[in-house]
């Protein structure tokens, strides 16, 4: 028996425990409130998103944890000091749903379509001239498995693509950069930027006012990662000062963004209801079962998230 914990609604709950037992039909999951207390002491792994930690401790001998969303930051905080391994979601469609999220949302503001809704809404007819794509650089912090797929995808519709990483990287015609020199190197040439960092405690408010202060004027943001990376205080201010000219923002320090938000009426900033990537059932219970079909089999535990770099 395996467990499937989270804290989703019970019918998205049901949805996922009936696609995982297809997908694992020699195992049974099962919703934690279905699985008696003796055989929850002998469970070695969960099956689980964003869980609440506490519905953890009856499972005294859970060696890993198979998360179905790529993202696992509440867990790796909650469990820096367990011996518990997490298996984040790590799947190529979720990677080309980002990159396609991250393609579609640099052409929003590459084509300028908040200036041309602002200017509708004014009956306001006037060209702006237009930039080649060939033209416009776009930064993205973070070349993992999102970042990467992206940065694949604007260079093929034809940007000038840069990225960082903490370690150093070479992919083909994608200008690369690592440490805080490359980070100044990239951002003063980054027309548009990509957040596809993982939150941690080295990137936690990393985007503040001096980072912003290092692209250039009129630069746009894009945040697809997570809230806590940017300092939203000092980002309001560099709209306001117009250094920044727009924001795409998908995730928040507290999700659903309060509806005293002053962010959804900022007529610089674009609010998503967290959507740039949501996993996939299918190719995400096609990977689980893999990976636990492995462990069954050869006891090995697959890779599993740093717990010393949180990410
Ligand atoms: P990943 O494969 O772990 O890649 C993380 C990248 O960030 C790596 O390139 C890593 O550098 C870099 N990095 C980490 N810490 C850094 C630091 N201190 N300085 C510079 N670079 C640093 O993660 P991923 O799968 O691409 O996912 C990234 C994040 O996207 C997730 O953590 C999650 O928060 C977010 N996400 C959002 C959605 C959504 O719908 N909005 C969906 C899925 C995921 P190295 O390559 O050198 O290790």
């Amino acid at each position: 028996m395996i467990p499937f914990i989270s804290q989703l609604p019970e019918p998205e709950q049901a949805t996922w425990i009936a696609a995982l037992n297809q997908a694992l039909p020699n195992e049974r999951i099962v919703h934690i409130s279905d699985m008696p207390a003796a055989k929850k002491l002998h469970c070695q792994l969960a099956i689980v998103a964003n869980p609440d930690i506490r519905q953890l401790t009856e499972f005294e001998n859970l060696l890993w944890l198979h998360s179905v969303w790529a993202g696992v930051e509440n867990l790796m905080i909650s469990l820096a000091d367990s011996a518990i391994e997490v298996v984040r979601l790590i799947d190529p469609i979720l990677s080309q749903t980002m990159a396609e999220a991250v393609l579609a949302w640099s052409l929003y503001l590459h084509r300028d379509m908040p200036l041309y809704a602002k200017q509708q809404q004014s009956q306001h007819w006037q060209q702006h001239p237009h930039l080649l794509a060939s033209d416009r650089r776009i930064g993205i912090l973070g070349l993992g498995e999102l970042g990467q797929a992206s940065a694949e995808q604007l260079k093929k519709n034809g940007f000038k693509v840069m990225g960082w990483s903490r370690t150093a990287k070479t992919m083909a015609n994608i200008a690369t950069y690592s440490g805080a020199d490359g980070l100044t190197e990239m951002l003063k040439q980054s027309d548009i930027l990509v957040c596809l960092l993982p939150l941690t405690s080295a990137t936690q408010g990393l985007i503040n006012k001096t980072l912003l202060m290092q692209l250039p004027k009129s630069s746009r943001i894009i945040n697809f990662a997570r809230g806590g990376i940017i300092n939203t205080p000092e980002l309001l201010h560099m709209l306001e000062l117009g250094h920044i000219s727009h924001a795409v923002l998908d995730v928040f320090d507290h999700e659903p963004l309060s509806v005293n938000s002053e962010l959804w009426q900022h007529p610089n900033i674009t609010v998503l209801p967290h959507i740039s990537a949501p996993t996939n059932l299918n190719s995400a219970c096609e990977i689980v079962a893999k990976n636990i079909t492995r462990f069954r089999i050869t006891g090995e535990i697959p890779q599993s998230v740093d717990k010393i770099n949180g990410y």
